[in-house]
């Protein structure tokens, strides 16, 4: 029932918007600047008589658990079993929550871990058979990482970028990104600590790098049918995008500025992409970043695009949060 829904829903893209909760002894003014309304949209405080109301498909309050997070998303799973092509991405300013929602913690496991779990299990409930694989990958000042060849951000010689190319079916191939072929949960969770280890440690050797780069999980999956003829190839992306906070506005310079640079580009060429498909462009403005060049047969007509707009709950924010929620308006 709820995943005919999604399926018939106009077009193949939802946006939802969860709002961080208050952490670490935060202390809201009494008006508060992000007010969520019902399970689809938000109020925004501008000022004593401003206001505007945001709708989304869904919203996330920032009491949600993570639990009731996956809830929303289970449906999409069941895309991708059936052969679609999943992207579920988590955009917003850095200190938002998009971490939190992908990778989540030991205690509260988020999306990818959940995500996994869902794939392994609903396809040991199926007819079919499944053959899944496990990459991972980021996108940094514009050029793709392997996260599963150990190298550190300082190591010299780097190791190659990866590239992007195109295959007969217009299907996308990265070339020689390390794909580990995954037989249960437990094997692709190491996989996956393994990559995001490899994030954090070379971030605390330049700063926080990883709000500055994309962080990007593939799982491919292979579905054979009861004759062992191979019934659909596809994959399911889920993406810890870089924050979204206005480079200009954040006094960065140098390698920073370069940085928070690439990221804003990639994020305006990803919402331009979504744009252009949701209008049903002729032109569809892939070309534009790595980001984009690495989703492309996976934003689009045969797939299913979720994205998960985060915002603070912070009055000091409140320009960053009106920032992500037209960036949202934008893809509906
Ligand atoms: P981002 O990845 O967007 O920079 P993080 O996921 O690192 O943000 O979140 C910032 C801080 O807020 C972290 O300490 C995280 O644990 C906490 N946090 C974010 N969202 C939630 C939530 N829904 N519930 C509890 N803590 C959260
Ligand atoms: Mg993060």
């Amino acid at each position: 029932q709820v995943l005919n829904e999604f399926l018939h829903l106009k077009g193949n893209i939802r946006v939802f918007c969860r709002i961080r909760p208050t952490v670490n002894g935060e202390k809201l003014s009494l008006q508060r600047p992000v007010v969520p309304v019902d399970s689809s949209s938000i109020l925004i405080n501008f000022a004593e008589n401003k206001r505007k109301l945001y709708n989304f498909d869904t919203v996330l309050h920032p009491g949600s658990t993570q639990d009731e997070v996956f809830s929303e998303i289970e449906p999409v799973i069941k895309s991708a079993l059936d052969g679609y092509n999943v992207c579920i991405l988590a955009y917003g300013q850095t200190g938002t929550g998009k971490t939190f929602t992908m990778e989540g913690n030991p205690d509260c496991p988020g999306v990818v871990p959940r995500t996994i779990e869902a794939l392994f299990k609903q396809a040991a409930d199926s007819n079919h058979t499944y053959l899944f694989s496990f990459s991972m990958l980021e996108i940094y000042l514009g050029q793709l990482k392997d996260l599963l060849i150990p190298h550190a951000r300082k190591t010299d010689p780097m190791p190659p970028c990866l590239s992007i190319q195109t295959d007969s079916n217009g299907g996308i191939v990265i070339d020689n990104l390390v794909t580990i072929q995954v037989s249960n949960f437990n094997h692709a969770i190491g996989l996956y600590r393994l990559g995001s280890q490899l994030r954090s440690t070379a971030s605390t050797n330049s700063n926080k790098v990883s709000s500055r780069s994309h962080c990007m999980i593939r799982v491919s999956m292979t579905c054979y049918d009861a004759t062992k003829r191979r019934k659909t190839t596809n994959k399911i992306w889920m993406v810890d995008l870089g924050g979204s906070e206005r480079v200009l506005k954040t006094k960065a310079w140098g390698r920073r500025f370069e940085e928070g640079k690439a990221i804003n580009l990639s994020l305006s060429a990803l919402g331009d992409v979504i744009n252009a498909l949701q209008r049903k462009n002729k032109h569809i403005p892939y070309r534009n970043s790595k980001l984009t060049q690495v989703l492309k047969d996976s934003l689009g007509e045969d797939s299913k695009t979720l994205m998960l707009v985060h915002v603070s709950p912070k009055e000091e924010d409140l320009c960053e949060t009106i920032c992500s929620l037209n960036f949202a308006l934008r893809l509906r």
